[in-house]
């Protein structure tokens, strides 16, 4: 039982393609999910015409990356109008910043003396959809692939993290720029993960105190990699600043075996009360 707010699917970097994750949330026995793909609601149709068929509540959702602060954040947007404008020419632009940093990547790969083209990366992509998004687990697969890493995490711990050879940054909206443009489509606006937003204790706390300035809606609390004790703690600043509360599993399918459907690992059990006031704030 439960509900899950963060998902992923071939729409972005999961393995699943929408409407099997609609299938998957059903099966699971969840009362609602939402699909958060990065910086893309390509996959928003799909999953809401077959939670329809199927019979459980599905959630229009969009997980987008942006600056904060000093560094970067994710920015969880619910409820907006999927055919808004402005949004949908927005994560068009964004689509745009990711592909320029995706050829900065295989730039940088080559230069290391890694032969892969973007071809061997796009091959990775079950969904090829205009709208869907390219991202480094991607470049860790075809990595794998042509044998130049063994697994995702020395992927990643030697090329593609952040600070390692071969990352490449891009424009994002600011965390403000986020939050405003999700309002715009009616929507609300979350921030993900708190606990992966590089900023600790205190500044951490002022940097969500802004946003909540800013018109921020929500904390992500409960969340897959959050202790008990981050998730207490993330609960009471959401409390004190008035924010609504939220949490999902950030389930990847096969890219993060480790992680379930609707309970993480191990540790979920989200209240379906928690999408009642969200939707209560955005009225409807
Ligand atoms: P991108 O959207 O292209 O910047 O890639 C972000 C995705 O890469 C995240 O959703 C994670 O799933 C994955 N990721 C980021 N850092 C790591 C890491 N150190 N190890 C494994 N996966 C990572
Ligand atoms: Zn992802
Ligand atoms: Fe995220
Ligand atoms: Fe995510």
């Amino acid at each position: 039982m439960g509900i899950d707010l963060h998902t992923h699917s071939t729409a972005s970097d999961g393995t699943f393609r929408p409407s099997q994750l609609v299938k998957m949330a059903f099966d699971a026995g969840l009362q609602a999910f939402a699909l958060t793909d990065h910086d893309t609601i390509s996959g928003v149709r799909e999953a809401l015409d077959a939670s329809k068929e199927i019979g459980i509540e599905c959630i229009a959702g969009v997980e987008i990356s942006v600056s904060l602060g000093n560094g970067s954040a994710h920015m969880l947007g619910y409820l907006f109008d999927p055919d808004h404008k402005e949004l949908n020419e927005s994560l068009e632009d964004f689509k745009n910043s990711r592909d320029e940093r995706n050829v900065k990547i295989i730039q940088k790969l080559n230069d290391l003396g890694i032969e892969i083209t973007l071809e061997d990366v796009l091959r990775q992509k079950d969904d090829k959809d205009e709208g869907s998004s390219l991202g480094r687990p991607h470049f860790a697969k075809a990595m794998i692939e042509k044998g130049a890493v063994v697994s995702f995490n020395e992927a990643f711990d030697r090329y593609l993290g952040k600070n390692r050879p071969a990352y490449a940054e891009r424009r994002r909206a600011t965390a403000e720029e986020a939050v405003a443009l999700i309002h715009q489509a009616g929507g609300l606006a979350v921030l993900a993960h708190p606990k992966w937003v590089k900023a600790e204790g205190k500044e951490l706390e002022r940097l969500v105190e802004s946003l909540a300035d800013a018109g921020l809606d929500g904390l992500e609390c409960h969340y897959t990699d959050h202790s008990e004790k981050e998730t207490q703690t993330f609960i009471s600043l959401a409390e004190r600043l008035g924010l609504l509360v939220t949490g999902g599993s950030d389930f990847h399918g096969e890219a993060k075996p480790d992680t379930r459907l609707g309970v993480g690992k191990g540790n979920l059990n989200i209240p379906y009360e928690l999408l009642q006031k969200l939707k209560a704030a955005a009225k409807c």
